[in-house]
This record gives C-alpha cells, sequence and structure tokens, in this order.
C-alpha cells in the first residue's frame, strides 16, 4: 500500500476577523492510499500555519514539507513515518506547531492501519483494558457567577459525575474566582468531583499558592495549568505544597518536553493532547513516562469528534487510561463534524469497535464551513 495524496481542510464557523473559541475552528488531514483506504486525522492548532508546514516545498534536508516526506510511503510503518517526519522538518519543526501537524498525520495513519486490518486501533495497540470510560465535563463559565448554577445543574442532569470549568474571565480576579467556584460548588453539591482550569493565568507562583489556599474549603480534584506552562519551577514549588493535586501539559508537545517538565514540575496530573503532543505514536511513549514517575495521565481534549474518537482509543489500550475530557461545546464543529460521534451518557463514554478510528464525517458540514 503507498500514500498517494494528503489533504488538508480548514474549517471556521465565525469569519476570519472574529475570535473563535468552544473549538470554532478545526483543520482535518485526510490521507488516501493506492488502495482505497483514506485515514482521517486534526490538530487542534491554527489551520493556516498546519496546512504549511504540510504542503511546503522543501529548503533543504532537514526543512521538508511533510507531504513531501509521506508520497509514496507504505502509510503502515507508522513508527518509522513518525522519524522520517521529525527529522525531515527539524529545522521548522521539533517542537510547537511542527508536531501538531505531525499529530494529524500520526492520527490518519493509525486509522488507515485499523481499516487496512479491520480492527479498532485499540486492538493494534495491544487490545482494550475497558468497554467505557468515565468522562468529565468542560466548560466555559459565562460571566455573571451565580449564572454558571444553570450551566453545572444541567450538567448533572446530563448524568456528568464530574466537571471541570475555566477560560472566560476566570483566573483574572481573586474575588471572581472565589465567587465562580462557591457558587458552582454550592451548587453541584459535595458529592460531585469538580476541577478548575486557569489556563497559566495566575502567573506566579506565589499568587498560585495564595489562591490554593482560599480555594481550599472547596474541595478541588485538581487545579489545572496555575501558571504558564513554562514556568516549570511555580509548578515543583507549587507541587512541593501539597495544597492540591496540580495539573497540565496540554501545551507541551514530544516525549521530550512531557519528560522535562515530569523531572522538573513535578506535576500530579499530566495531560496532552493527542491531537498536539505527537499523535497516538508519542501519546503512547508520554503515557510511559508518566507510569515511570507515578503520575496520572488524563488526556487533554477540546476540539472535534475527531479528537475524541482518538483519545478514546488510545484510553481503551492504556491501563491507566480511566478518564477523558468532554466538552460541553455546541460548536457545530464539535457536534456535527463527525456523523457518529462519541457520545457521553451518564458520565460514561463507549468504546466503540468498528475499525480504525471509527468515524465518519459529515461531508455537508465540511462544506459549509471550509476555508480552503
Ligand atoms: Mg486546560
Amino acid at each position: 500500500m503507498k500514500i498517494t495524496d494528503v489533504e488538508v481542510i480548514g474549517l471556521r464557523v465565525p469569519l476570519a476577523n472574529q475570535k473563535c473559541e468552544w473549538g470554532e475552528d478545526a483543520v482535518i488531514v485526510k490521507i488516501y492510499t493506492d488502495e482505497g483506504i483514506i485515514g482521517i486525522g486534526e490538530t487542534d492548532s491554527s489551520p493556516f500555519v498546519i496546512k504549511a508546514i504540510i504542503e511546503t516545498p522543501s529548503s533543504h534536508d532537514a526543512s521538508v514539507g511533510l507531504k513531501e516526506l509521506l508520497m509514496g510511503e507504505n502509510p503502515l510503518d507508522i513508527e518509522r513515518l513518525w522519524s522520517k517526519m521529525y527529522n525531515g522538518s527539524s529545522y521548522m519543526g521539533r517542537r510547537g506547531a511542527g508536531i501538531h501537524a505531525i499529530s494529524a498525520i500520526d492520527l490518519a495513519l493509525w486509522d488507515i492501519a485499523g481499516k487496512f486490518y479491520n480492527v479498532p486501533v485499540y486492538q493494534l495497540l495491544g487490545g482494550k483494558f475497558r468497554d467505557e470510560i468515565a468522562a468529565y465535563g468542560t466548560f466555559i463559565p459565562v460571566d455573571r457567577p451565580e449564572e454558571n448554577r444553570t450551566i453545572a445543574a444541567k450538567m448533572l442532569e446530563d448524568g456528568y459525575k464530574s466537571v471541570k470549568f475555566g477560560g472566560g474571565k476566570f483566573g483574572f480576579n481573586e474575588k471572581y474566582d472565589v465567587a465562580v467556584v462557591s457558587e458552582i460548588r454550592d451548587e453541584i453539591g459535595e458529592d460531585i468531583t469538580l476541577q478548575i482550569d486557569l489556563v497559566g493565568r495566575w502567573k506566579t507562583y506565589r499568587h498560585a499558592l495564595h489562591m490554593c489556599q482560599l480555594l481550599e474549603k472547596y474541595n478541588l480534584n485538581w487545579v489545572e495549568e496555575p501558571v504558564p506552562a513554562d514556568d516549570m519551577i511555580s509548578y515543583s514549588k507549587l507541587a512541593r505544597t501539597g495544597h492540591t493535586k496540580i495539573a497540565g501539559g496540554e501545551a507541551l508537545t514530544t516525549r521530550y518536553e512531557f519528560s522535562h517538565f515530569l523531572e522538573i514540575g513535578k506535576p500530579d496530573i499530566v495531560q496532552p493532547d493527542i491531537t498536539r503532543c505527537g499523535g497516538i505514536t508519542e501519546m503512547r511513549k508520554i503515557s510511559e513516562l508518566a507510569k515511570l514517575n507515578g503520575t496520572q495521565l488524563v488526556p487533554h481534549g477540546f476540539s472535534t469528534g475527531i479528537l475524541n474518537a482518538a483519545t478514546v482509543q488510545f484510553l481503551a489500550a492504556f491501563e491507566s487510561g480511566d478518564l477523558m475530557e468532554f466538552s460541553q461545546s455546541t460548536s457545530p464543529l464539535f457536534k456535527d463534524l463527525v456523523v457518529n460521534p462519541i457520545q457521553c451518557i451518564n458520565g460514561h463514554v463507549k468504546v466503540p469497535d468498528l475499525p480504525g478510528l471509527g468515524i465518519e464525517l459529515n461531508e455537508r458540514v465540511i462544506s459549509k464551513y471550509q476555508i480552503f
């Protein structure tokens, strides 16, 4: 089998001059083969940048577009192709968007392999440990603290036993932060697990420590990205205080960055995003690193149904893969891009048994929002 084409599709719901949030833009990769099998992948990154990294003509041996590296190759050689892409793009890649693009391609290659062998991806990863996975729901809070009660109550009605929020105005103001956590904890009661996500906004170790102490009475399950992703020293100081579990890592790529994060930052939970960290191939290596450090791994996931499908296949085959994130986005790219999306019912998702990643794309949704 040979790769005959790599197609990059950009999608966007709002106009180009308007902000996207809640997964309102997306970039999909389709890999075509001479046997008629098509693999699907995505990355949660900047669509135009990803298109450039995949389609750019080569400059020299360490600055080659990913498509050029893949044409004519056997798509089943996933590990070898990962290395070929990593080395061949090392001048403009190695981290960040370069690895995001490789992640999208890696997911598509696993999808092809599953379809070729007619098994779900979890089978190729060594088999599934479980038939369903617990999921926690993530939402972006609205501005008025008390109005978040309605959102949280609806999630409980939908069966969620674990809830996380972050973004919006949360993280910039001490009084506001306490008010939002207080309203939501009061609404959901003590039996529901509650996490908060600061997307780095508490900025310094000292302020983050102060906030963790203030919020201790609300019994938070974890505090996510309290400080910026590169501030490893603040992570390590917070970890030492032991106030609450510290989570992070959605911005990191490759086993190299996670190794550094685990060693220096000493987080309680690492959160690689399967569409950003290097795909399924790299996620497996990161999961072994997490295990070696006695650290929990709960993947980040806030994009389309392609991400959810890939995350579920990986978690099913990962011994400690018993929790996933489930976006509460109402974007059509989250809800409708995949014809048969993973559903969260009573706080759990079922592991599908279809070949590959087990997804079918809705071509009508693609043509409606396609920007390239
Ligand atoms: Mg986060």
